[in-house]
Order: structure tokens, then C-alpha cells, then sequence
């Protein structure tokens, strides 16, 4: 049986705010470009329900509409767009190898744009919870708490935000953040102080979800005094950060002690040919314009590279 290929000057994986930039100016730039995607194109932007900070858009964009436009915009411009996720790639071998189920693929470049996922506490009760009670994802499942009390355990933006999604369905909102100051931006900040549904709990760190076949509740404690509170919850979402979506770049790009691709300025990783965009290269900012941004430089350089290269 032989082996079937397809080749694209320029394959990207990832179909956040960079990948979808990045296949924009690859196929703007007369490149052959294909954007691997994943099951649900669109990247973390998915679960963010109002983005108010992305230029252009006057009012608040939900972040599955944004991310349909990109798409459509990318596809419109002649990138090929595939619904798989890449399992394995090789970027010992020219062209580059990068498998998607039973097919290989292969690139004149690569651009990796696979973003971050969300993180979860480690807690043995959290695993045993996830879906009957614990959730990472308050867009997809705070529905199910309507009339009901819920905590989401963090202090950044997504944690704020998660809060404040929450209100629209549950009666009351705990924000357990385990300091004593929110890390969120100021706005948020404010809109969360004023919600009369919400209620931060600063300086507790859950210590056990509680339950038997669903979650009944959180065990606290206060980091300061060591004191246990309880609250009654059954819902706990945790929004306590991400981690850089690597594994399939192990063993093949350097990665930095956190796991995120280390690049150059030029956004080249440590194979030549194979540049990275947006949050997982990006330890500072991770904000969607900004990924838009390394996405289109990500783009230039491989253009650049493959022009290079001819000959
Ligand atoms: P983040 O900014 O890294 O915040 C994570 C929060 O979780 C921090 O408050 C952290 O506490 C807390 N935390 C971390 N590990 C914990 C643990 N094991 N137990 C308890 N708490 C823990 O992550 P993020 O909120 O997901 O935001 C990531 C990036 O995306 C940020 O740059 C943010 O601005 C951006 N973002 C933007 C928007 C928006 O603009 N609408 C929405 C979502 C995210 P400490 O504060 O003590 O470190």
C-alpha cells in the first residue's frame, strides 16, 4: 500500500487568532496554505462570550462569532482549512511530516499557533468531578446552575470573567482567589466589585470538592490563618490559567521550562523553516490581537523562508 501525501507550502496549526492570521497572509502572500484545525476551530476565544478590547468592533463581539469570521476570511483568501488535529510531526525531514490521522501531510514551513489549554487545581476530587460539577468552561456549561450557587476558583481575567458570565444564571457567585488582590484587569475588576451576585473570597485555596454522585460543596482554607470555610456549591469552575498546548513539539522544537516554544525574534523556533505564534510562544501577553499579530509576522517570515529556499 503506498503512502498517501499532500503537500502545502505552508501548514499551520492552531486556529486561534494567530493561526487564522497566520493563513490569511499565507494565502494572501501566493502561498499554498493549510490550517489544521481541530474538531471546533477557534481556539480559546470559543469560550470568551464578550470581547470588547479586539480593534474594530464597536460594540463586544462574542468570541465564536470573531473566530467564525476569521475562518470564513481565511477560507475566502484560498486557505484550506481541515477539521483534524496534527497527532505527530517531523521536523527532521525536508519537507516537514506532520500526521492527521491515517494521512500525512507535508510542508515547506510549518507555523505553530496551538495556543494553551485551560489548567486544572490537581486536586484528586477535582478529576473525580469534572462534568458532575466541576467544569473548566462556565460559556459551555454555567446554563446547568441556573437559580443555584457556584464558586470559580482564580483571580485573573478569565476567573472575572467566568464570574461574571455566571451571574446571568446563578443565584450567587463566589470568586475564591488565593490572594488578596484580584490579578484581572481594572475593568473587569470593577464590573465584578459591582455585581451585587458576586462575593470574592480573597485569600482561600480549595482544599477538597465534596460529593457523592454530583458535587455538594468546596472545602476552603484561609492561606493566611489556616482557618477551613465551606460553601455550599454545586458548581465549581476553575479559571486559574493555561498551560502552552506542546506535546505534539516535544523532542522536536526547544521549549522553555514552562513548555512554551522559544523563539527568536523573527518568531523562528529552533528548527529552521518552523515558526511559532501566539499563546503558545507568547509567556507576556496572550491577549487575541496580539496572537493576531505574531500570527501575520509568523506568515511574513515563512513566505520569506520559502522564497529563500527556492534554489
Ligand atoms: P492568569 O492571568 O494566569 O490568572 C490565573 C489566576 O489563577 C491568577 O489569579 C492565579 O493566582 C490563579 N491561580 C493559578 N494557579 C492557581 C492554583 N493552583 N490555585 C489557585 N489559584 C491559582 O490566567 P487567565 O485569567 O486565564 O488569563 C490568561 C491571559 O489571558 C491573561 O493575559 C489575560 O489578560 C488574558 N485574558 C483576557 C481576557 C479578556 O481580555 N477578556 C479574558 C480572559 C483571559 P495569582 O494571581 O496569585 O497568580
Amino acid at each position: 500500500m503506498t503512502e498517501q501525501t499532500d503537500h502545502f507550502d505552508i501548514v499551520i496549526i492552531g486556529s486561534g487568532p494567530a493561526g487564522f492570521t497566520a493563513a490569511i497572509y499565507a494565502a494572501r502572500g501566493g502561498a499554498t496554505a493549510a490550517l489544521f484545525g481541530g474538531v471546533a476551530p477557534g481556539g480559546q476565544l470559543l469560550q470568551t462570550m464578550e470581547i470588547e478590547n479586539y480593534p474594530g468592533f464597536v460594540e463586544p463581539v462574542v468570541g465564536a462569532d470573531l473566530m467564525q469570521k476569521m475562518l470564513k476570511q481565511a477560507s475566502r483568501l484560498g486557505a484550506r482549512v481541515f477539521s483534524e488535529d496534527i497527532s505527530a510531526v517531523d521536523f527532521s525531514v525536508r519537507p516537514f511530516r506532520l500526521t492527521a490521522g491515517a494521512k500525512t501531510y507535508t510542508a515547506g514551513a510549518v507555523i505553530a499557533a496551538t495556543g494553551a489549554q485551560a489548567r486544572w487545581l490537581g486536586l484528586p476530587s477535582e478529576q473525580k468531578f469534572i462534568g458532575k460539577g466541576v467544569s473548566g468552561c462556565a460559556t459551555c456549561d454555567g446554563f446547568f446552575f441556573r437559580g443555584k450557587e457556584v464558586c470559580v476558583i482564580g483571580g485573573g481575567d478569565s476567573a472575572a470573567e467566568d464570574a461574571l458570565f455566571l451571574t446571568k444564571f446563578a443565584s450567587k457567585v463566589y470568586l475564591v482567589h488565593r490572594r488578596d488582590k484580584l490579578r484581572a484587569t481594572f475593568r473587569l475588576q470593577e464590573k465584578v466589585r459591582t455585581n451585587p451576585k458576586i462575593q470574592v473570597v480573597y485569600d482561600h485555596v480549595p482544599e477538597e470538592i465534596t460529593g457523592e454522585a454530583k458535587v455538594t460543596g468546596v472545602n476552603l482554607r484561609n492561606v493566611k490563618t489556616g482557618a477551613p470555610l465551606r460553601l455550599d456549591t454545586p458548581g465549581v469552575f476553575i479559571a486559574i490559567g493555561h498551560s502552552p498546548a506542546t506535546e505534539i513539539f516535544k523532542g522536536q522544537l526547544n521549549l522553555d521550562d514552562a513548555g512554551y516554544i522559544v523563539t527568536n525574534a523573527e518568531l523562528g523556533t529552533s528548527v529552521c523553516g518552523v515558526f511559532a505564534a501566539g499563546d503558545v510562544m507568547d509567556t507576556r501577553y496572550k491577549q487575541a490581537v496580539v496572537a493576531a499579530g505574531a500570527g501575520c509576522k509568523a506568515a511574513m517570515e515563512a513566505l520569506l523562508y520559502l522564497e529563500s529556499t527556492k534554489n
